[in-house]
């Protein structure tokens, strides 16, 4: 029992062993008592690290009355050589820090998308990956907002994202995608276009002249693709109510004016649907084209696979 408890407390002597602060023993200075070489992701060491920059820089202050700009200063309110504090994957930390009371602290763009920064005690990670699609679509109607009023002020959309800060309280340069970056401009007379790039992962869509334009999302495909063939079975219905025999080919609901948008496709693998009928037309059968097994089901004789 004696040597399970000495073993407990090894991290902690090491943690604080040759700190100067006055600190108690049971605080260490990140907040962390996991540490921050016990394995986590490089995202949860990243954060770790920048916390543990940001809370020296508020030692730093304390007692010089100033940040530093230069991150070797700190070496005095750290446990762990300054130089192995950068990150796993994105490598040195961009830092900066002024006697004007600010200080800040960022993982760069590098391997991976950046994990975040640290101004002034504040943290700002990047959101939640199930979060990713919906933020960037809230940017997205935010930008197409500020190019209305900046139409409106100068009778001409702007071509640059900078443009835009007056209508923004916070810093235009932090508007992007945080999967795939910056978003591209495109402006002529009358018309303009902000996009999510298509970068790491497929674009989240794109404003134009205030309409949005989004593709549907990936956790949404079934149930996207399932929605096609039901409005692919109305049609159908309605086109037999009209000619006592179902279409001999889909298209044909577009050419008897049924269904404009007959040309539906799979979300997943942007193919046309599969249609089947017999001879004399009295059934049908619509088939998902996704090629892996499963898809995303069937309608055979107006019976949906998935009910
Ligand atoms: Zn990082
Ligand atoms: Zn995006
Ligand atoms: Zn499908």
């Amino acid at each position: 029992m004696t040597r399970l408890i000495s073993i407990l407390l090894i991290p902690f002597i090491v943690f604080t062993a040759c700190v100067d602060t006055g600190q108690s023993v049971t605080q260490p200075v990140t907040g962390h008592s996991s540490g921050w070489h016990d394995g986590g992701s490089a995202e949860e060491i990243c954060h770790e690290y920048m916390e543990l920059l940001g809370n020296a820089q508020t030692m730093h202050y304390g007692k010089y009355n100033e940040y530093t700009d230069n991150i070797e200063d700190l070496q005095e309110f750290l446990q762990i050589p300054v130089e192995s504090i950068y990150c796993p994957v994105n490598g040195e930390y961009l830092f900066s820090g002024d006697i004007s009371e600010e200080y800040y602290i960022e993982c760069p763009s590098g391997a991976e998308m950046s994990h975040g920064h640290i101004w002034n005690g504040y943290t700002s990670w990047p959101p939640d990956p199930s979060e990713h699609t919906e933020i960037c679509h809230g940017q997205l109607v935010s930008l197409g907002v500020a190019q209305s009023m900046y139409y409106g002020m100068y009778n001409e959309y702007a071509d640059n994202i900078e443009d835009l800060q007056q209508f923004f309280s916070i810093p235009v340069d932090s508007i992007h995608c945080p999967v795939n970056g910056e978003y591209t401009f495109s402006v002529d007379d009358e018309n303009y276009c902000i996009a999510c790039p298509s970068n790491v992962i497929p674009s989240h869509g794109y404003i134009q002249n205030g309409v949005v334009s989004w593709p549907p999302d990936p956790s949404n495909y079934l149930e996207y693709c399932q929605s096609n063939m039901m409005s692919l079975l109305t049609a159908c219905s309605m086109y037999y109510g009209i000619y006592n025999r179902f279409p001999e080919k889909l298209c044909e609901l577009g050419i008897s004016g049924v269904m404009d948008n007959w040309d539906l496709e799979c979300p997943a693998c942007c193919l046309l649907y599969i249609y089947e009928t017999d001879i004399s037309g009295q059934t049908f059968t619509i088939h998902c084209p996704l090629p892996t097994d499963p898809n995303h089901g069937s309608i055979v004789d107006g019976i949906p696979s998935w009910e």
